[in-house]
């Protein structure tokens, strides 16, 4: 296809440059040459195309020119510093690339990238380093493998979103207007689902599903997308709600892009595996299977904080730290040339966690901004993370001194991982006995992924993983729970200890099978500590019911419920009532409008009135279904 950017960057080519091919990868340019010599020192030729046409362009090897294989592969284990720890070795011969995986990817890359340069000077190849997570995962090792099994489609799908963005447009002229439809989680939490369109473009920011709903209200309302119209899914961070009926599109045939960062593609790809798991469980009809899973993997187009990228003719996409769960993004939409900037908040905390950075307020420019509500009414202000804290060890001493165990009912994303950090500065600094912590799997996969994306934590704790060789995930006090066998020994054979469990809200998962176990003992503690939807079994217990039926065979079981039942907010992920407000305050710009959404009914009306008296801007809490427009 005769795309006219590529033109541009021909005409920009020196003599003896001897390009052989020149393609897209999603909306960065790849330039193949034969000329070993402009290969090696382009003599800054490519920086002066990068300026002229203002995207990435890269320069690789063409096809032929790169030493076989095995060759580089030697090459590169002579030219890699011991201290770098085992390597895995990936080559990529259509795209002229080696991924290097490296325990320490830092040795690996070298002072000012010294080592690369080597291997690109010694074999031809254009090295990427990856870290391998300090924790092994099967399940990252599959994922991985998914993408470096498909290098021949995956080439072809980016050239593919390419033509698409450079390419000629649908509808001739300047983009004139754009809106956003509601298709879920509008006055509600759950089903986020919402479809950014101008005259040229269509891209479906999440696409999650309620799993504390029932029936249709589990989904948002896909009905009314066309599917083959889409141009991009855009996945704010990897939680069920936001991400879990993405497969469910490939399911229906969608094969363009999903763009998220790495960490989300990892932990979205589990928890859906673990969704289709819980089904199969239940014996009901799972939505999707595995092999859908695998479609959105292979379609995944990975981006970093703050790195722009056009993903439309007429809409550029920048994700931000939303500071919600590893990798979490604020979605900036930059739309049809300056005619409108729109922020998707995601879910977001305006506060520094144990883990994470708080959420981003300094944007280039910004129009309207769409933002969730969870804890958005006034009396949502929660205990700071310090007392939560405090309450927290209490409850677990206080559950050890009666000899009891303590169930932590946790989305294997965030919460989680946070807790395992305060557990193991607790018990290093003796404030709480040197007991076990059960991972239950799921978890320890999640944990493990943390390990192969330390640059996405706060400072403090890259500070403690880089400089001072302390990653608290390696502790030995963690225990990882994999199978039945082992869940049985964690409940009969062990005394006091804390475990971690799925699902968050008790709607299904271990979380429930360790609580059937441990509920009817008073010596035993459940600590609640993310939302719970209403309907779940953990907003139940948290209203206070005191009898549960459980379906057992063909009959209904009561069980009573004695075990002390906590709820503590402190450690949520959302930001509350005063962050929301601080965060609008803090925006720079100041936005023009404020959409509300992701809340109840109650809080986001509440919320959306509050900015408005604040701020004197226009704010408004869409319903379902509803639509927007932004110009
Ligand atoms: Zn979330």
């Amino acid at each position: 296809m005769a795309v006219k950017i590529i033109e541009e960057v021909k005409d920009m080519l020196p003599k003896g440059s001897e390009i052989s091919n020149i393609s897209f990868e999603g909306a960065n340019i790849v330039l193949y040459t034969n000329n070993k010599e402009f290969f090696l020192d382009n003599k800054g030729v490519i920086r002066g195309i990068v300026g002229n046409i203002k995207k990435r362009v890269e320069l690789r090897a063409d096809p032929a020119m790169p030493l076989t294989i095995e060759k580089a592969e030697a090459e590169i284990r002579k030219i890699v510093p011991e201290g770098a720890g085992e390597l895995n070795i990936i080559f990529d011969p259509q795209r002229s690339q080696v991924v290097i995986e490296a325990e320490k990817p830092g040795v690996a890359i070298g002072k000012a990238g010294e080592t690369l340069k080597e291997i690109k000077k010694k074999t031809f190849w254009v090295p990427l380093v990856k870290r391998i997570p300090s924790i092994r995962s099967k399940l990252i090792e599959n994922i991985r493998q998914v993408l470096y099994q498909n290098d021949d489609y995956r080439k072809k799908f980016l050239n593919k979103i390419g033509e698409r963005i450079y390419g000629p447009k649908r509808k001739q002229g300047k983009t004139s207007w754009s809106r956003v439809n509601f298709l879920g989680a509008s006055r509600q939490v759950g089903r986020s689902c919402f479809l950014l369109e101008t005259d040229e473009s269509k891209v479906l920011m999440d696409c999650g599903i309620n799993v504390a709903a029932k029936d249709e209200d589990q989904y948002p309302y896909l009905s009314e997308l066309n599917i083959e119209e889409l141009d991009a899914v855009v996945l704010s961070h990897a939680h069920l709600d936001h991400c879990g009926l993405i497969p469910l599109l490939f399911k229906y045939g969608y094969r363009g892009p999903v763009y998220c960062t790495a960490p989300t593609r990892d932990v979205a790809a589990l928890l859906c595996l673990d969704l289709i798991g819980i089904s199969q469980k239940e014996a009901k009809k799972a939505l999707y299977g595995s092999v859908d899973i695998k479609e959105m993997v292979k379609h995944t187009v990975i981006l970093n904080y703050e790195e722009v990228t056009d993903i439309a003719p007429d809409i550029r996409l920048t994700f931000y730290n939303a500071g919600h769960t590893l990798g979490s993004s604020l979605c900036h939409f930059h739309i049809g040339e300056g005619l409108h900037n729109f922020l998707y908040s995601g879910d977001f905390n305006y506060e520094t966690s144990n883990l994470l950075a708080p959420a981003n307020t300094k944007y280039p420019r910004l129009e309207t901004l769409m933002m969730e509500g969870t804890y958005g009414s006034k009396d949502d202000v929660l205990a700071t993370r310090h007392e939560s804290e405090d309450y927290l060890l209490g409850i677990i001493r206080s559950t050890i001194e009666r000899g009891g165990k303590v169930l932590m009912p946790v989305l294997g994303v965030g919460r989680s991982q946070e807790v395992l950090v305060i557990v193991e500065r607790a018990i290093r600094e003796g404030k709480i006995p040197n007991i076990p912590v059960f991972v239950q799997g799921m978890v320890w996969d999640v944990t493990a992924i943390h390990t192969a994306y330390p640059d996405f934590f706060n400072n403090k704790v890259r500070q403690a993983i880089f400089h001072r060789n302390e990653n608290p995930f390696l502790s030995k006090i963690f225990k990882h729970v994999g199978s039945q066998k082992e869940m049985k020994q964690v409940l009969e054979e062990t005394g006091p200890c804390i475990i971690l469990a799925t699902s968050g809200m008790m709607t299904g998962g271990s979380s429930v099978e360790y609580f059937k176990n441990l509920a009817e003992n008073n010596k035993n503690s459940l600590i609640l500590t993310s939302y719970q939807g209403e309907g779940s079994l953990g907003r139940r217990l948290q209203q206070g019911e005191k009898e549960i039926m459980f379906t057992e065979g063909s009959k209904q079981v009561p069980l009573k419920v004695k075990m002390d039942i906590y709820s503590i907010h402190g450690f949520t992920g959302h930001s509350d009532r005063n962050q929301l407000m601080n965060f609008v305050k803090h925006l720079n710009p100041k936005p023009r409008k404020v959409i509300v959404v992701h809340g109840e009914q109650s809080k986001v009306l509440d919320l959306a009135s509050s900015i408005h008296k604040a701020h004197r801007i226009e704010t408004i809490a869409p319903k379902n279904l509803e639509t927007i427009r932004l110009v």
